[in-house]
């Protein structure tokens, strides 16, 4: 069975989709997207993917060709017609086909467009394992807060990671911790977690979000603020969190072990409530 997804208001086989080659996506990289899992078929956290959406479009100075409502409808519509019980689904929305100048076009039509892949959690294996990871220079533009398409430098530094051997990068800007190339980053240090603050250099992780009330809600002590690379260096505990890695520690960092180089104790009891929690809200979505 082919994927099926959407494409400008209809359903089609993911082989029949088609955009014209001025799509300002295309020609500029000039869009917003979300990732959205979906387990047992019941999107997570969509509220929040959809302020997201909402925020990145204001960001870009797009105004959003679907009510929520609607965008709600159609992400239950794709995942009933894609197969898998745990979906990843992705949306996007660019600046539609004009002719090729930078100005914004008077008259384009936004170009939406949305497909469902299986969601790759990590397996016990690499929980119990960890990631590896190699520290690099935060080069992105300045409002990596924003989520768009134009992931050029992203794509770069992912590839750097994965030449070295490793799964992801974990970044910095002026000697401080930013993010990875598709996960925020966490650290845990006598027994705190900190994170980044929230500021135009990261992104605002849905999944960073969840963790770190799941935190608060186990009496762990939590600080949002600045850290700076030696700390990030001599941590007890780094974690990486997205929607498709949930949270999993990484173990070891330029290739030294972090902490014990096994993923810590902090880290185990927010893993366990993580999944307590996705089977709560799933119990209350079925
Ligand atoms: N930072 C970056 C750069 C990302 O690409 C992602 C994944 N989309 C995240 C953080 C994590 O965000 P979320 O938890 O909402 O998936």
């Amino acid at each position: 069975m082919s994927d099926i997804v959407f494409l400008n208001g209809e359903f089609v086989p993911l082989e029949k989709a088609r955009i014209p080659v001025l799509d300002r996506g295309f020609i500029f990289g000039e869009g917003v997207y979300e990732v959205i899992p979906a387990y047992s078929r019941h999107p997570f956290r969509q509220p929040e993917h959809l302020r997201r959406l909402q925020r990145s479009l204001d960001a870009i100075r797009l105004a959003n060709p679907m009510t929520d409502a609607e965008w709600t409808r159609l992400i239950h519509d794709l995942i009933a017609r894609n197969v898998g019980e745990d979906q990843s689904i992705y949306l996007q929305v660019t600046r539609g086909a004009a002719k090729r100048d930078h100005a914004f076009p008077k008259d384009a039509k936004p170009t939406v467009f949305m497909m469902s892949s299986p969601l790759a959690t990590p397996t016990r294996e690499m929980v119990e394992r960890g990631a590896a990871a190699v520290s690099a220079t935060d080069y992105r533009w300045l409002r990596c807060d924003v989520k768009v398409t134009s992931l050029l430098a992203n794509c770069l530094l992912r590839q750097h990671a994965l030449d070295a051997g490793v799964e992801e990068v974990v970044l910095f800007r002026d000697g401080y911790l930013t993010e990875g190339s598709a996960c925020n980053v966490l650290v845990v240090r006598n027994g705190t977690l900190l994170a980044p603050p929230k500021n135009h250099l990261v992104l605002p992780g849905i999944t960073c979000d969840v963790v770190l009330e799941l935190a608060a809600a186990k009496s762990v002590p939590v600080e949002v603020r600045e850290i700076t690379q030696d700390e990030v260096l001599s941590a007890d505990e780094l974690w990486l969190t997205s929607s498709a890695k949930e949270v999993l520690a990484i173990t070891t960092l330029d290739g030294r072990p972090v902490g014990s180089g096994k993923p810590g104790a902090v880290f185990k009891a927010i893993h366990q409530a993580f999944q307590e929690f996705k089977r709560k809200v799933m119990r209350q979505a079925a």
